[in-house]
């Protein structure tokens, strides 16, 4: 059975839409794809329409950006009810953060001698439900000012970066929070990616799981081999699931393909239990729990 607990279409910033997502994730022969674009659960009901056509099993998901101890942490929901009021108005703050800096961001640009509006990123965002950096990035790919997304951050998205600015991110303990009152169950998205999270570190870890965490995402392109086996250590200690996935995104991020990590079926089955579990405690209405 392959598991891909991460994936975005086009509804955030992914390339393809959950349709083409869907379709895809069963030609390369995944069991089981979560989708979780960022901040929105927008593109939960066509991947679904589409998962049932494929016979693909779809974890709806959402990846949810926080703040921790004042750095970036990315949060995976899997099977919350989106409806659930809190968690809701949360998720708009954040893809208001995200849509509200774009003039600041362009005019960034400007000042750089870049000839950029907002119409050269509504061009390439598709139907994405908040525009961010890296439909900045792919309209300055589209304006033949730089060769990829990631030439794009390095030069101008990138904190410390001249076109960067800050946007909200929810507070991490109180999302987690949220995510057990709407019926779900969070996961970190690769904890230690790019610089290292030093408030992440193993009494972090198990403060958070005191505040209902399930599990971390130990394989991810962007975590090297030792720190996967560093992770899945503490994984281990602190009885937190352990999850693999490609953080796909299309053609938007490279060497993320499909499947290029997988979860362990032993481990995506203690998340569905605890899923189950969080959804009877809530009682509320969420998305239906695989069987395994
Ligand atoms: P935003 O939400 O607008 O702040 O943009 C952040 C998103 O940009 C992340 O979630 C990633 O998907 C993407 N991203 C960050 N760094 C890079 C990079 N170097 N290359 C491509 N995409 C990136
Ligand atoms: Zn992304
Ligand atoms: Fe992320
Ligand atoms: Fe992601």
């Amino acid at each position: 059975m392959r598991i891909d607990l991460h994936t975005h279409s086009a509804v955030s910033d992914g390339t393809q839409s959950p349709t083409v997502l869907v379709r895809h994730a069963a030609e390369v022969g995944l069991d089981v794809m979560a989708l979780t674009d960022h901040d929105t659960a927008e593109s939960w009901a066509e991947a679904q329409a589409a998962a049932d056509d494929v016979a693909l099993t779809l974890v709806p998901g959402i990846e949810v950006s926080c703040r921790y101890a004042g750095e970036g942490v990315h949060l995976l929901a899997y099977f919350p009810d989106p409806t659930h009021a809190g968690f809701d108005r949360e998720l708009d703050k954040i893809l208001d953060g995200r849509n509200s800096r774009l003039p600041a961001t362009l005019e960034r640009l400007r000042g750089e001698g870049i000839d950029i509006d907002i119409r050269d990123v509504r061009r390439v965002a598709q139907d994405a439900a908040a525009m961010g950096r890296p439909h900045v990035a792919d309209a300055l790919v589209a304006l033949g000012v730089v060769k990829d997304r990631d030439e794009a951050f390095a030069r101008y998205l990138a904190p410390g970066k001249p076109a960067y600015v800050d946007r909200y991110a929810a507070d991490l303990v109180a999302m987690i929070r949220l995510i057990t009152d709407a019926g779900g169950v969070s996961v970190i998205a690769h904890p230690w990616a790019r610089h290292a999270h030093t408030a992440l570190d193993v009494a972090g870890l198990e403060s958070l799981r005191a505040e209902g965490l399930a599990g971390v995402e130990v394989d991810h392109q962007d975590h090297d081999v030792a720190t996967r086996e560093e992770l899945r250590g503490i994984a281990r200690d602190l009885n937190l699931v352990a999850t693999g996935s490609s953080d796909y995104h299309g053609t938007g991020k490279v060497d993320h393909e499909l499947g290029c990590n997988t979860t362990d079926p032993e481990q995506y089955g203690r998340l569905l239990e605890l899923a189950r579990a969080a959804a009877v405690a809530s009682g509320r209405s969420t998305p239906e729990v695989p069987v395994g």
